[in-house]
C-alpha cells in the first residue's frame, strides 16, 4: 500500500515498443512536471502512480504493475489501468479535446457534448478511482491531475472516506457563464467538492470555480476567504498559494488555492549549456545574421494560441513601420497537432496562407519577414531560439498558464540578456509575470502597438523589466510549486522561504 498516490493519465516514463519488447525511457516532454512529481518519491516514500495502459490483447497476461526506476524511486510502482483503444480514443482524443478543451478555454460554441461519450468518460474515471482506492494506504494523500480525471474524486470518496484527496487543475478554469453550459456541471462540481484541496494556477481561476459552486449548489456552501493575498516578498513574487479560500459543505471543508506551475531552472541551464544548444545557436547565427532582430513566437498549433491574430498584426506592423523592413524577422515555431481533427487542419491552412501572403508582399533579397517552422524542437534546441530572441510575442486568446513565457525569461536571464516579453493578458502567467508588456490579442491595434513598444524600448527599461521577471521565475520554481501544493493539500504551511533566496 502507498502513502502517496499520483493519478495522472500518462505514465511517468515513455514506453517504446521494439520487436515485441517494451523499453522504458524518460519522457521527451520538456515541461518539468513529471520529474517534479517523481521527486516526491525519491526519499523512499511508498507510492503508486496510476496511469492508463492500452489493453489490446497483445500482452498476455495484461501487466497490472511495473516498477518505475528502482534505483531512483525504490518504493514507487506504476499501477496500470487497462483501457481499450476505443476507450482511450473517446475518453482522451475525442471527448476531452472536443467537449471540455474548447469550453475550458472559453470557446464554448465549439464544444460538442455527447451523452454517450460522457458515459465512457465516467467509466474510465471510475477505473482510475478504483485503482487508486486499491493502492492507497489508510489516510494516504491521493493527488489527481487535470480535467480528464474530474470524476475520480467522487468515485474514490465513495470507496475511501479516509483518504486525503487533492486535485490540481492544469488547464484554465472559465467563468460561471461559460462553465454552466456543460450538461454535467453538477456532477463535475459535486465530484471536486469531494476533495480536501483543489489547486489552480492563478487566483482568477479559483474565483471562477467558487462562482460556479455558488450557482450549482447554493444552499450547501459557505465560503470563507482565508488569508490575505501576498504577492511580494523579498523583492520578488511569493507563491500565490499563500492565498486560499475555503468552502464548507455539510460534509467537509474544501480548501482552494492558486499554485502556478514553475520551471526547473537547473534543467533550463543544462539545456542552455548543452552541445546541441551551442550548435543550434551557430546555425541560427548563420541563418539570421547579426543585424536582424528576432520577434519569436512559440506554441502548439491550437486555435486558443492566437497565431493567426498575431500574423494579421505583424502584417499591419510592417505596413505602418517601413523602417522595420530588413530589420526584424518574425520566427514562428508551431508544434504540430493531430491532423485528423478538422479545426486543426483548417487552422494549418489559414496560417500557411497568411505566412505566404506576408512573405509575398514584403520579402526582399536577403530578408524573409516570417520564418515559419511547423515542427517541435527538443528543449536543447528551443533554448537557443529563446536566447536569440529580442522580443518574445506570446498572444494566446486564452491559456491556463503558458510555460513558454517563463522559459523565455529563464533563458534570457541566465544569458544576461534583456529581451522584451509581450504577453497576452489572457494567459495565467500574466497574473504572475510583472515586468511583461501585456497585450490584448483580440485587439489588433493593441497587438501592433505593444510589439512596436517592445522593439523601441530603451535598454534601461528592458533590463529593469527582465530583472524583475527573472526574479519571479527563479523564485517560484517547480520545486516550490510542488512543495506548496502538497503543504496546502495537507493543510500545513509551506516551507518558509529563505530570505534573499
Ligand atoms: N515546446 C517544445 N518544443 C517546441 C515548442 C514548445 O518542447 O518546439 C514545449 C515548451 O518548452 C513548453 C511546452 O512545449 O514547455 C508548451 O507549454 P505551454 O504551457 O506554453 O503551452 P501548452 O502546450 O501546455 O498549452
Amino acid at each position: 500500500t502507498s502513502d502517496l498516490v499520483m493519478v495522472y493519465h500518462r505514465l511517468p516514463y515513455e514506453e517504446v515498443r521494439e520487436r515485441g519488447k517494451v523499453r522504458r525511457q524518460p519522457h521527451s516532454s520538456p515541461n518539468g512536471i513529471l520529474p517534479t512529481l517523481l521527486s516526491f518519491f525519491a526519499d523512499g516514500t511508498r507510492g503508486a502512480w496510476i496511469a492508463w495502459s492500452i489493453d489490446d490483447g497483445t500482452e498476455e497476461p495484461f501487466v497490472t504493475h511495473t516498477s518505475v526506476d528502482n534505483a531512483a524511486y525504490p518504493n514507487l510502482i506504476c499501477s496500470r489501468v487497462a483501457l481499450s483503444k476505443e476507450d482511450v480514443d473517446i475518453f482522451y482524443k475525442r471527448f476531452s479535446k472536443e467537449a471540455f478543451w474548447p469550453m475550458l478555454h472559453t470557446f464554448w460554441e465549439r464544444a460538442e457534448f455527447r451523452e454517450e461519450h460522457w458515459g465512457v468518460f465516467c467509466e474510465v474515471n471510475r477505473k482510475f478511482a478504483e485503482k487508486a482506492a486499491e493502492e492507497a494506504a489508510q489516510g494516504a494523500l491521493v493527488w489527481i491531475h487535470d480535467y480528464n480525471l474530474w470524476m475520480v474524486p467522487a468515485y474514490l470518496r465513495e470507496r475511501r472516506p479516509d483518504l486525503r484527496i487533492a486535485f490540481f487543475h492544469h488547464t484554465h478554469f472559465p467563468s460561471a457563464d461559460i462553465f454552466n453550459v456543460v450538461p454535467w456541471r453538477r456532477e463535475i462540481v459535486g465530484s471536486l467538492l469531494q476533495c480536501d484541496y483543489v489547486g489552480f494556477h492563478i487566483p482568477r481561476q479559483v474565483e471562477n470555480f467558487v462562482d460556479v459552486v455558488r450557482g450549482v449548489v447554493p444552499f450547501q456552501v459557505q465560503e470563507r476567504q482565508n488569508c490575505a493575498p501576498r504577492f511580494l516578498t523579498y523583492g520578488c513574487a511569493a507563491g500565490l498559494g499563500e492565498m486560499t479560500t475555503e468552502i464548507e459543505t455539510d460534509q467537509r471543508t474544501i480548501r482552494l488555492g492558486a499554485n502556478p506551475v514553475g520551471l526547473d531552472i537547473d534543467r533550463m541551464k543544462q539545456a542552455l549549456e548543452s552541445r546541441a544548444a551551442q550548435k543550434q545557436s551557430r546555425l541560427l547565427q548563420e541563418e539570421l545574421g547579426d543585424d536582424s532582430r528576432v520577434i519569436l513566437s512559440v506554441e502548439r498549433l491550437d486555435y486558443t494560441k492566437g497565431v493567426l491574430q498575431k500574423l494579421v498584426a505583424y502584417e499591419q506592423l510592417l505596413e505602418q513601420h517601413p523602417e522595420l523592413h530588413n530589420d526584424v524577422t518574425l520566427v514562428i515555431i508551431c508544434v504540430p497537432a493531430a491532423r485528423e481533427i478538422k479545426v486543426y487542419r483548417d487552422l494549418i491552412a489559414d496560417i500557411e496562407q497568411a505566412v505566404g501572403r506576408i512573405n509575398g508582399r514584403f520579402a526582399q533579397v536577403g530578408w524573409t519577414p516570417v520564418r515559419y517552422y511547423y515542427r517541435g524542437f527538443p528543449l536543447q534546441q528551443l533554448v537557443s531560439f529563446y536566447q536569440r530572441a529580442d522580443v518574445m510575442w506570446i498572444t494566446p486568446l486564452r491559456d491556463g498558464l503558458n510555460l513558454v513565457a517563463k522559459e523565455f525569461v529563464a533563458i534570457q536571464g541566465l544569458s544576461h540578456r534583456m529581451g522584451r516579453l509581450v504577453l497576452s493578458e489572457f494567459t495565467g502567467a500574466a497574473a504572475e509575470l510583472h515586468g511583461a508588456l501585456l497585450t490584448n490579442p483580440h485587439d489588433t491595434k493593441d497587438l501592433v502597438e505593444r510589439c512596436y513598444q517592445a522593439l523601441v524600448m530603451a535598454p534601461n527599461e528592458a533590463s529593469t523589466r527582465m530583472r524583475e521577471l527573472f526574479d519571479i521565475v527563479s523564485y517560484y520554481d517547480i520545486r516550490r510549486w510542488g512543495e506548496e501544493f502538497v503543504a496546502n493539500a495537507r493543510y500545513q504551511s509551506a516551507p518558509e522561504p529563505v530570505a534573499g533566496a
